[in-house]
């Protein structure tokens, strides 16, 4: 069997970083299972969706690295994917389901229909039990139809008990009754979200349906339907929920909810990748940081390894792992990533490619995010000193006036050049402390003190060579 896997988002916002999860999942298993991911656009909702809102999250599932292998875009055998161009593929089934008496036409006013569902919940029978899910009526509605009357069709839910597998939650078994005959078109003629969803994962053949946990009741419908189209059953698996750190479902209220804003925010997308893959699922190794594509490579993925409880999403987490990813790229590679963050008239911008690879290389183990470099250029070329206490204290040691003085003549020697070389650097170094006879933390804080005006941060042999002499000059001056 070819594992046949597929997402199913509905374009009417843009990507929230649940579905991603839910589209990384699929991906990672088709792939390490060697099968297919196809996308598919649910656009029946044609009020609220839009074609730019589909862009936007193919956009953004690409930027994650979930390329599909159907879709739209790329086409495939079994298309068209997007359910708007389905229509008639839903009404040849819905009309079978008619054929097979398993579906019926339902006249009942929306009065009589909230009545009816009132009655109901006092008694806990079914929602729906409107006479024309009678035999004896169906005629009658027959005769309406081709009247060129129109009515919502209902498929007529058997009285049964409904079990599924999942890979989650193990058997799943809802007793019957739970679930009244709904509506599988609308008496416009228009699918509704269950009936299609069934439809196009047998067309699609759909051997496994990850995705999230709010689906279950739906697929209470679906496995119902599945029997009556006369379909296998898929396998599921319904992931757990994300929650913030106040264990609430996710919302905007808990920041930043769609890989737009991630995008936006400095986060790498194999870090976002990462980060998403343990929401929910863990590595076999208890490994937090790693690569989708080992992943994939190392064949770890597997279904049995989702956890039942909800997950917690962590931001810090997030910015710890992205930090990691950020380690690990080549300069070059950083380069590319970090220059669309950095605005066009930074002082970036203006240095020499050399400048530039050593100022990533100097910081690139010291940022979370990509925009993290902004702040770090400001740093290098920031003329103001702010005298903190931890300042003071290294200006008050004997040694550091010296340190200063000494400094301030060889800067102001060198007035026309830009920067100092690494070996001037080296021999200031060296002067103070065979000369002066300066050594150890008043040297080294001494300089840091009166050429950065902080008592810590990165390398200062690379750190001043990147810093302007007349920035250097400034802060001196201003001591
Ligand atoms: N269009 C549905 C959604 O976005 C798909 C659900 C499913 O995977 O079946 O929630």
């Amino acid at each position: 069997m070819t594992v046949r896997v597929r997402f199913a988002p509905s374009p009417t916002g843009n990507l929230h970083i649940g579905g991603a999860r839910t589209a990384l999942y699929n991906y990672i298993f088709a792939k390490t299972f060697k099968g297919k991911y196809i996308l598919r656009i649910e656009d029946t909702d044609q009020e609220r969706s839009s074609k730019d809102f589909e862009k936007a999250q193919i956009d953004d599932l690409l930027w994650l690295g979930v390329e599909h292998d159907e879709g739209p875009g790329v086409g495939g055998e079994l298309g068209p994917y997007h359910q708007s161009q389905r229509t008639q593929l839903y009404q040849k089934y819905a009309q079978k389901l008619l054929q097979e008496g398993k579906a019926f036409y339902d006249f009942c006013t929306d009065e009589e229909l909230a009545q009816m569902a009132r009655l109901n919940k006092e008694t806990g029978a079914p929602p729906y039990t409107g006479k024309w899910r009678e035999k004896e009526h169906w005629p009658e509605a027959q005769a309406k139809i081709a009247a060129g009357e129109t009515a919502p069709l209902r498929f007529l839910v058997p009285d049964k008990d409904v079990s599924f597998k999942d890979y989650v939650r193990g058997d799943v078994t809802f007793p019957k009754g739970m679930v009244g005959d709904f509506v599988i078109l609308r008496s416009n003629g228009m699918p509704t979200y269950n009936f299609c969803n069934v439809v196009d994962d047998h067309l699609h053949q759909i051997t496994h349906i990850i995705r999230g946990e709010d689906h279950v009741n739906n697929t209470l419908r679906q496995v119902l339907l599945y029997e009556a189209i006369g379909a296998d059953l898929p396998e599921f698996a319904h992931v757990s929920l994300l929650i913030g750190q106040d264990r609430q479902k996710l919302s905007k209220r808990h920041g930043a909810t769609s890989v737009l804003q991630y995008r936006e925010g400095g986060y790498l997308p194999e870090a976002l990748a990462n980060y998403l893959c343990l929401l929910g699922w863990s590595h076999p190794e208890q490994k937090d940081v790693f690569k989708v594509t080992d992943l994939i490579e190392e064949g770890v993925f597997d279904l049995k390894r989702f956890s039942k409880s909800h997950a917690i999403y962590d931001i810090e987490k997030l910015k710890y792992i992205n930090s990691q990813h950020i380690k690990e790229l080549s300069l070059e590679e950083l380069k590319k990533q970090v220059h669309p963050f950095i605005a066009q008239e930074s002082f970036y911008h203006s240095q020499t490619n050399d400048w530039q690879l050593k100022f990533l290389s100097l910081f690139q183990d010291k940022v979370q995010l990509l925009t993290d470099f902004t702040e770090k250029v400001d740093d290098v070329v920031n003329k103001t000193i702010v005298k903190t206490d931890e300042l003071n204290e290294i200006l008050a040691w004997e040694t550091t006036p010296k340190i200063k003085d000494f400094l301030l003549n060889e800067i102001c020697e060198k007035g026309d050049q830009d920067y100092i070389s690494e070996e001037t650097f080296s021999n200031w170094m060296n002067f103070c402390k065979k000369d002066l006879k300066i050594k150890g933390k008043p040297l080294f804080m001494g300089f840091r003190g009166v050429l950065t005006g902080q008592n810590h941060g990165p390398d200062l042999k690379i750190l001043i060579p990147l810093t302007p002499i007349n920035v250097l000059k400034a802060r001196l001056e201003n001591l």
